[in-house]
C-alpha cells in the first residue's frame, strides 16, 4: 500500500495548484486530484487580469490579498519560467476605468494601499488609449497604470509543470466523490470508482462545485456558481494597447493582439452554456468602447463557473466543523489575482509558520 501524503488536494484549478506549489516547496509530500484536466475549467475561462475591477468597492480583505500577490507576481512567473520555460506573459497593459462615480472612494482607497492612481479627462484619456471611441474619451476615467494581467491558460500550464516537477502526484480524470470523515476528522477521499486516497490533511479547492462536496457529507459552505461568458476577437496587436473597463464590461489586449471582452455575472446554476444574447450585448459593448474591433472576427466565445461566494471573499483555512480539513475556495471573480497570496496563507496555516497577513477574516 502507498504511503499517504501529507496533504490532499481536491481540485486542479488555479488555486488547487498553487497551494500543492506552495506545500511542495515547504517539503511537504502532496497530491492532488482533479475531476477533469488541471486548469480547465474557471482558471481557463478567466480574463487574466490581476487587479479586482473597481477595487475600492471591495473589503480590506480583498484588498489585502490582491495587494500581497500583485507584489508577488513578477517573482512568481519569473520562477515558473526558469522552472519550466514557460512564458505566462505577465504584462502591465494598466487598467483605464470610465465613468466612475465613486473618485472619492477611489482616491481614499489608493491612498490607503499605496496604489499609483490618476484622474484623468479629455485629451489625456485619448492619449492613453488611442483605440478608444469618440463618445467614452470625453469622460472622466480613474487610470491605474500598474495594473498587469496573466494569460491564465498559460499560467495553468506553468502550474501544472512546475507541480509535477516538484513531485506533486497528481491524479486527473478521478473526481472525490465523498470526503471520509472518522469521529469528526478527515481520513481521506472516496473517488467516483470507489477507491479510496488516505490522507490526514484535505485541502478542499474545488472551485464553485467546493459546497457540493460538503454537503454530500452533511455539512455547508456558502460557494455557488457564478457564470461568465467571454468573447475573443482575432485583432491585430495595439488594436487595443490597455485593458479598458467601462459599466461592468471589458477588453483585454493580448500580446498577439487577440482581444477578450468580458464578462457576463449570471447566477444561473451549474449551467455553462454560451447564449446568444450575451453574445450580441458584449459584441455591441466591445465595439462601443474600441470600435476598431468591428474590422476583426469573433474567433471564440466561451462560458465559465466562478466560485461566487458573499462578498467575494475567499474561504482560507481550517474548516470548522471537519479536523484536518482546510478551504481554500469561493475566490469568485478575483482568483487569478488573490491566488498567490491566499495559497501562501493557507500553507503557512497547515505547515504553522507566521504569515504577514492575518488568516482572521477568512475562515468558515
Ligand atoms: C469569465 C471569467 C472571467 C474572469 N476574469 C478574472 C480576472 O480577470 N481576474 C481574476 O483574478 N479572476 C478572474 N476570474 C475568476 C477566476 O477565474 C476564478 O476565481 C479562479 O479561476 C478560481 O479558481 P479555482 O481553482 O478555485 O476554480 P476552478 O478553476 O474552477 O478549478 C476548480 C477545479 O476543481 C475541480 N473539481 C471540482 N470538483 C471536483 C471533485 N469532486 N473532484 C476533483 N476535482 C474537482 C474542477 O474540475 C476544476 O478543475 C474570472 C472568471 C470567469 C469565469
Amino acid at each position: 500500500m502507498l504511503t499517504p501524503p501529507d496533504c490532499l488536494i481536491i481540485g486542479g484549478g488555479l488555486i488547487g495548484m498553487l497551494t500543492a506549489r506552495e506545500l511542495a516547496l515547504a517539503g511537504l509530500q502532496v497530491s492532488l486530484i482533479e475531476r477533469g484536466e488541471t486548469g480547465r475549467e474557471s482558471t481557463w475561462a478567466g480574463g487574466g487580469i490581476l487587479s479586482p475591477l473597481y477595487p475600492w468597492r471591495y473589503s480590506n480583505a480583498i484588498s489585502d490579498l490582491a495587494k500581497y500577490s500583485q507584489t508577488v507576481y513578477p517573482d512568481l512567473v519569473q520562477a515558473l519560467k526558469e522552472e519550466t520555460g514557460l512564458d505566462v506573459e505577465w504584462t502591465q497593459s494598466g487598467l483605464l476605468m470610465l465613468g466612475c462615480a465613486d473618485i472619492e472612494l477611489a482616491t481614499q482607497w489608493a491612498r490607503q494601499y499605496g496604489a499609483e492612481l490618476h484622474l484623468i479627462k479629455g485629451s489625456d484619456v485619448a492619449d492613453i488609449a488611442p483605440e478608444l471611441s469618440v463618445e467614452l474619451s470625453q469622460s472622466e476615467a480613474i487610470w491605474l497604470p500598474k495594473v498587469a494581467q496573466v494569460r491564465n491558460p498559460r499560467f495553468a500550464k506553468a502550474l501544472r509543470a512546475s507541480i509535477d516537477k516538484l513531485g506533486v502526484s497528481v491524479l486527473t480524470n478521478t473526481a472525490a466523490e465523498k470526503i471520509i470523515i472518522d469521529a469528526g476528522k478527515v481520513t481521506g477521499v472516496k473517488t467516483t470508482s470507489g477507491e479510496r486516497l488516505l490522507a490526514n490533511k484535505v485541502v478542499l479547492a474545488g472551485g464553485a462545485w467546493s459546497a457540493g462536496l460538503l454537503e454530500s457529507v452533511g455539512f455547508e459552505l456558502p460557494v455557488e456558481p457564478v457564470r461568465g461568458q467571454m468573447l475573443l476577437y482575432k485583432a491585430q496587436p495595439d488594436t487595443v494597447t490597455r485593458i479598458i473597463l467601462n459599466q461592468d464590461r471589458y477588453v483585454i489586449p493580448r500580446r498577439d493582439g487577440r482581444v477578450l471582452v468580458g464578462s457576463t455575472l449570471e447566477y444561473t446554476g451549474f449551467e455553462k452554456q454560451t447564449t446568444n444574447a450575451a453574445r450580441i450585448e458584449l459584441e455591441a459593448e466591445a465595439q462601443r468602447i474600441v470600435p476598431a474591433l468591428a474590422g476583426f472576427p469573433i474567433e471564440a466565445h466561451w462560458a465559465g463557473l466562478r466560485p461566487g461566494s458573499p462578498d467575494g471573499v475567499p474561504f482560507i483555512g481550517a474548516y470548522r466543523d471537519i479536523e484536518g480539513l482546510y478551504l481554500n475556495t469561493g475566490h469568485f471573480r478575483n482568483g487569478v489575482i488573490l491566488g498567490p497570496a491566499s495559497a501562501a496563507m493557507l500553507a503557512s496555516i497547515i505547515v504553522d509558520e507566521p504569515f504577514e497577513l492575518s488568516s482572521a477574516g477568512y475562515l468558515y
